[in-house]
């Protein structure tokens, strides 16, 4: 059986109110009754609380009232029929003409005792009930009890204390034979044995909850409220707060005591001995799993502490003097005082000279307290041993809660240094006895600074975030970023990854964001066509440098020698580069070597599984068996998407030259399609591939050899290389023809064995795993130790805009974020 609890925040809006329904069908079981405890719409209580503290004051109360009641009028319009309207209509006015007598009389008796207050307070329930009752009788059964005929309380009005003996039997009782209905229940309010209304204290809805969740032994308590669970801090506050799967009573106690309003924290105690599970829910996302509030954690998550709380429009008062030290008693006097005079003491903090005690209580409670501490102390005072108490206002306490800070060391230090950097001053410090929570005092002014940083210090988001500049919007580039915008949404839900743009730069424009304010990954071309500025490589390192966000990723989408010249620069500033630009590690190889020798220096990563075989895992692959342990003992590898497409194309009547144009259209090929054609660009692979195996090479001592013509070769612009294909297209028209006389396919295949890398064409049989090979695919078998017999193939497409930008894609995750 299970109780669930609709708090104001749910109950506060007709939108509010008709997501109860499907959540009630979706929860009431078969044959049994459901328990529905309700709060008051929204704002209720506090409106009520400010008409009373009105009329008090002899001020004008009306409209106030006026406008709580249209609200309930409305509400009670919107959403029942107009059948079910006029009682409630009538109960609505009959009680607000009750409550309008009420507050004349306190406006005109100047008095406004706990009493009245409670009686006034506790009509929010009283109405919001019925109504809801009303609501749910028009889809199921459903039924009202006023929770004042069961719950008895003490006649401490304002914070009734419950009669749990008494309590338990009404309700036990009452429950005994129901029928299998909804059972809408008052939350917040009771009554003393005099059967006067008594409330629960603020937020005690939730108080309510736990109470007939306990008498009744429910399976679980649902408390059903407008955020996805308890949060790592309250989501008004601090941005980067998420959501909690799980958390212990002890943790829920410590963060809701510290001012998580989520839960009101006696309502833990009646649970806590008989081990109910309490979930926050969310009434606005349903679907959402919440947050589980039981007797141990299930997960164990990385982070330190579990929350953080505040409370905020707290004094603190010092009781400082030397009559303190080791006289005997004094604590029991003080807190007897204190307590006798009804106050609530958030902290406590003796420093161990016992010189001092200071003690964290509300703004409101100041001037009571210094008062029943002058008159307890007088005597010690009027003798110099104590000085008058010292009051400081407008402080703020924030605490850092969680299992995990037992016996874990530095945490103290941790949070006050993250204070100090931050130039926040902690005027009282305390350390709950569980090791629960540290707690300190700050000024109320630096409470959001304090929780921002804090969260930030302890909890980091489970969402990563990367910050990247991309440079080069070719094919690739352009590709990259609309994969990224397609993605984004699914990478934030399903990964918890979340790619924020920063800049933007190509050979003609840059664009930088503003700001914290990412680029929208839509519209990046008209933004950098029309607020680009004139680009300077120079001047966007800089400001890549200069923005020095956390998990800057360097995104290389061109073939520029000039910018991989910036990528020791990036990573002496601890800048990860993710390219697909071959030069870097083409070069020569001590530029190879220093490169992922600083990119390890400054633990941050270079990623490049695009430099050979555009997506497919090649590197990765042949990193894999060597870490492993494996050892090449051949490589032999179409690296080409290129060729392969122009000699799976090379057929029919089409020329050569139109083929290779064909594929340049298509973005196979390099920007220069001569640099495919001169097996230059396959050559570096093989070079990469190489040198990923350890071998200190040259590119000068690749051999390749050519098959095109001298004239080709040395075509000095790519229209000329073009004309030049046309004239010699006979010569390939022979390589073709020859072929398929033999049943044979053209080729251009790398082989590395021996310290020895070549390039070259041939012509391969049908027998050979390399014949059958369509489009732009790229193959490569390595032959290894342990893949001698069978080597290990990998195949697929190895060239175009779309793969090669997956593959870019698929190493920036790989970055390993912080
Ligand atoms: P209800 O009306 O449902 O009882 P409350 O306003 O009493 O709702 O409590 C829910 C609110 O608590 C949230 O809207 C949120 O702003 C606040 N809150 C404070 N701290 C936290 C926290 N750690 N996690 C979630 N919510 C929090
Ligand atoms: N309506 C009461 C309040 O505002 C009780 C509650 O919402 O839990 O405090
Ligand atoms: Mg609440």
């Amino acid at each position: 059986m299970k109780i669930l609890k609709f708090g104001g925040t749910s109950v506060g809006s007709i939108k509010g109110i008709k997501k109860l329904k499907l959540i009630v069908e979706r929860e009431k079981e078969d044959h049994q009754a459901l328990f529905v405890v309700c709060s008051s719409f929204a704002g209720t209580t506090n409106a009520l609380l400010e008409a009373a503290e009105k009329a008090w004051h002899q001020l004008d109360f009306h409209e106030i009232l006026e406008e709580i009641e249209h609200r309930h009028y409305e509400i009670i319009r919107e959403i029942l029929p107009i059948s079910a309207q006029n009682s409630l209509l009538m109960l609505v006015k009959s009680n607000f003409n009750m409550l309008e007598d009420l507050l004349s009389s306190v406006a005109h008796l100047g008095e406004l005792s706990d009493r009245a207050k409670s009686k006034i307070i506790a009509l929010g329930e009283q109405l919001s009930c019925p109504i809801i009752t009303a609501y749910f009788n028009t889809f199921l059964q459903a039924e009202f009890k006023d929770a004042r005929d069961l719950i008895v309380t003490n006649s401490n009005y304002l914070k009734a204390e419950v009669d749990f003996e008494i309590t338990n039997q009404n309700i036990q009782q009452w429950a005994k034979d129901l029928a299998p209905k909804v059972y809408i229940i008052t939350g917040f309010i009771a009554a003393d044995l005099q059967h006067t209304t008594t409330t629960l204290g603020r937020g005690g809805s939730d108080y309510t909850a736990a109470i007939f969740g306990a008498s009744l032994n429910a399976s679980e308590i649902q408390i059903w409220t407008d955020v996805n669970g308890f949060m790592t801090a309250d989501p008004r506050r601090v941005k980067n707060a998420y959501s909690l799967e799980y958390l212990s009573y002890e943790e829920a106690m410590e963060l809701s005591y510290f001012g998580a309003k989520v839960i009101y924290p006696p309502s833990l105690v009646p649970v806590v001995a008989k081990k109910i599970p309490i979930s926050i829910r969310n009434t606005f996302d349903p679907e959402h799993v919440g947050t589980k509030i039981y007797t141990h954690r299930k997960v164990q998550d990385k982070a330190l502490i579990t929350g953080i709380s505040s409370v905020d429009k707290v004094a603190l008062v010092n009781i400082v003097g030397g009559g303190m030290v080791g006289l005997k008693g004094f604590s029991a006097r003080l807190f007897s005082t204190l307590s006798r005079a009804n106050i609530n003491i958030i902290l406590i903090t003796q420093a161990s000279s016992e010189h001092s005690i200071s003690l964290g209580i509300s703004n409101e409670d100041s001037a009571k307290v210094q008062q029943v501490l002058r008159e307890e102390f007088q005597v010690e005072i009027e003798a110099k041993k104590l000085h008058p108490p010292q009051v400081l206002y407008d402080l703020s306490i924030v605490a850092i809660v969680g299992e995990r800070m037992k016996n874990t060391k530095g945490i103290s230090g941790k949070l006050f240094s993250t204070l100090g950097k931050h130039h926040i001053n902690v005027a009282a410090i305390a350390q709950g006895s569980s090791e629960l929570n540290i707690s300190a005092v700050i000024s109320e002014k630096d409470l959001s600074k304090a929780l921002n940083v804090i969260h930030d210090a302890f909890l980091l988001s489970p969402i990563k975030t990367y910050h990247i500049f991309c440079v080069g919007t070719g094919n690739i580039g352009r590709e990259f970023l609309r994969q990224i915008h397609q993605e984004s949404k699914n990478l934030i839900e399903k990964h918890k990854i979340e790619i924020k743009v920063v800049g933007i730069a190509n050979t003609r424009k840059m664009l930088l964001s503003q700001e914290e304010v990412p680029i929208d990954t839509f519209t990046w071309e008209e933004m950098l066509a029309n607020e680009g500025i004139l680009a300077d490589l120079q001047s966007f390192i800089q400001s890549v440098k200069n923005y020095a966000l956390p998990n800057s990723v360097f995104i290389d989408n061109t073939s520029s020698k000039k910018v991989v010249g910036y990528y020791e620069d990036l990573f002496g500033n601890n800048i990860s580069v993710v390219t697909c630009n071959k030069i870097s590690n083409s070069e020569n190889y001590a530029q190879y070597l220093q490169l992922k020798h600083l990119a390890e220096k400054h633990s941050v990563n270079f990623l490049y599984e695009t430099n050979v075989g555009a997506g497919l895992p090649i590197i990765k692959t042949l990193n894999d068996l060597l870490i492993s342990g494996d050892e090449i003992l051949k490589i032999e590898a179409i690296l080409s998407g290129t060729i392969s497409y122009i000699f799976n194309n090379y057929t029919g009547d089409t020329t050569f030259a139109e083929v290779v144009r064909k594929a340049q259209e298509l973005g196979f090929t390099e920007p220069d399609p001569r640099d495919d054609l001169n097996g230059l660009d396959f050559s570096r692979k093989m070079l990469i591939l190489a040198r990923e195996n350890a071998w200190n090479i040259e590119l000068s001592q690749v051999e390749i050899k050519n098959f095109l013509p001298e004239a080709c070769l040395n075509a000095h612009s790519v229209e000329d290389f073009y004309a030049q294909l046309e004239i010699y297209e006979s010569y390939f028209a022979a390589y073709k023809n020859k072929a398929a006389q033999e049943n044979k396919k053209l080729r251009l295949i790398g082989i590395l064995e021996n310290y020895q890398i070549k390039v070259e064409v041939r012509m391969v049989d049908s027998d050979h795993a390399f014949y059958n090979l369509s489009g732009s695919d790229n193959i490569i078998s390595f032959t290894t130790t342990r893949y001698k017999d069978t080597p290990l193939v990998v195949k697929g497409p190895g060239a175009g805009a779309a793969v090669t930008a997956a593959g870019v894609f698929a190493d920036l995750v790989r970055v390993t974020a912080l």
